[in-house]
């Protein structure tokens, strides 16, 4: 067994009511709190309300931005740093998907440093400091994991890149995982974001730096998902399928916080910043038969155990032909859960792939993988990506 470290300093409030802590959450970090969401509207206005109730009901004077958009941009980062500062607010307490969540971990850099977010990204000399503000994460999808990570994704358009800060300081203090708020989530979203789920797990599973700590977590993760994602997609007002996934989404947060994402990831990441429509759980399920396909043979007994979770006909197989026809057995669960997708179907132009191609080995991603791709090789993957998928196996 190889030498291993492992790191959570969050504090994890899992359970269905749990919302009604957030304000107390946030007034134990803090005495002036800046509120971070989307717009509001119809499907996430009661958890609003209630965030906003139980605030008040703290006693914590609180400011409210509410301009986060979906894969968060520099400039949304700068609104929300520029909130805060003229608050003065002390703790942000960041509510929504992975978008949300984000976007409050780089606001509590920001508004507390000099510069943009984009100047502490995880490989700039210059990172966060004791001066970050304290998170207080609430989770509304299952899921980005961020609830209970170190990560806060950021789109640079000017750029036309995504790119990450990285850092211990960004862990949130504490985390609020209450799956009633995913009961609204809709189907698409409930299947791309639970499809992030099983990518995190997975690819922190086949990461050479995982540990049997990770494993472990990602194992279960697996099994999870493969259990009960079907269900929160079909009936997304499903208490016991949307508990379970939550529970998914916060083993695949702790795995990727210690062991991390792969090639996969490399690529998902470049397409969100070249295509910034690209919800980061398609852009992911768009690829990922044809990487499996590229790479199962690096590491055919990890592979394998991942395949017969979701194919138990692949018990009867020995690890090599289980690792072969892992990636049709994740093809079909796309499919079963309507994600089995090309990039076409994401309008992405064909023309345009040698650039996403080189893009997609920019961040380290690449460099986890059990076999490390070259730009041809990507391009190759992203080529067989493109027709949709839908009926191909
Ligand atoms: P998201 O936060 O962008 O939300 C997706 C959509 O779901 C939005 O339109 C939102 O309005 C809607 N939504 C969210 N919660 C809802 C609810 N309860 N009811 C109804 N609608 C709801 O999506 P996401 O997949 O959670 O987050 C994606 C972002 O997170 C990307 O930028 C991605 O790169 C990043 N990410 C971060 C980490 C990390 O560790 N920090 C890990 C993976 C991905």
């Amino acid at each position: 067994m190889n030498p291993f470290q492992y790191f959570q300093p969050t504090e994890i409030r899992f359970g269905p009511g749990r919302i009604a802590e957030a304000g107390a959450a946030a007034a134990s970090l803090g005495r002036r709190c800046l509120l971070v969401t989307e717009p509001v509207f119809p499907g996430v206005a009661p958890h609003q309300r209630k965030v906003k109730e139980s605030l008040d009901a703290a006693g914590i004077p609180y400011a409210h931005f509410a301009g986060v958009s979906p894969n968060p941009t520099t400039d949304v980062i700068t609104a929300g740093a520029r909130m805060a500062r003229e608050f003065r607010a002390d703790v942000v307490l960041g509510m929504g998907g992975g978008s949300s969540m984000d976007t409050a971990k780089a606001v509590a850099v920001e508004s507390t440093h000099e510069g943009s977010c984009w100047d502490y990204l995880f490989f700039r000399a210059a990172q966060p400091t004791e001066r970050t503000l304290p998170v207080v994460a609430v989770t509304t999808t299952s899921g980005t994991g961020s609830q209970v990570t170190q990560v806060a994704v950021v789109t640079n358009t000017a750029e036309k890149s995504k790119s990450a800060l990285f850092h211990a300081r960004l862990y949130p203090k504490i985390s609020i995982v209450d799956p009633e708020l995913m009961l609204t989530v809709p189907k698409r979203v409930t299947a791309s974001t639970g499809f992030d789920v099983l990518a995190h797990a997975f690819e922190s599973y086949i990461n050479p730096g995982g540990s049997p700590y990770t494993d472990m977590m990602a194992l279960e993760a697996m099994r999870i998902v493969a259990a009960w994602l079907p269900a929160a997609v079909d009936n997304g007002a499903g208490l016991e399928a949307r508990t379970r996934m939550a529970w998914a989404d916060v083993l695949g947060g702790l795995c990727i916080a210690n062991s991390g994402v792969t090639l996969f990831h490399g690529i998902g990441m470049a397409m969100g910043g070249i295509y910034p429509h690209v919800a980061h759980g398609e852009a992911l399920a768009s690829v990922y038969p044809a990487v499996m396909r590229y790479s199962w043979d690096s590491s055919p007994a990890k592979f394998a155990a991942a395949g017969r979770i979701f194919d138990r006909s692949l018990d009867r197989l020995d690890d090599a032909a289980a690792a072969e026809r892992s990636p049709d057995a994740i093809a079909a669960f796309l499919e079963k859960i309507g994600l089995r997708i090309g990039l076409e179907d994401l309008k992405i132009p064909e023309d345009e792939l040698g650039a996403l191609a080189r893009a997609s080995l920019v961040l380290p991603d690449y460099k986890n993988h059990p076999r490390i791709a070259g730009p041809d090789d990507v391009y190759a993957v992203l080529k067989s990506s493109h027709r949709s998928g839908r009926g191909k196996r």
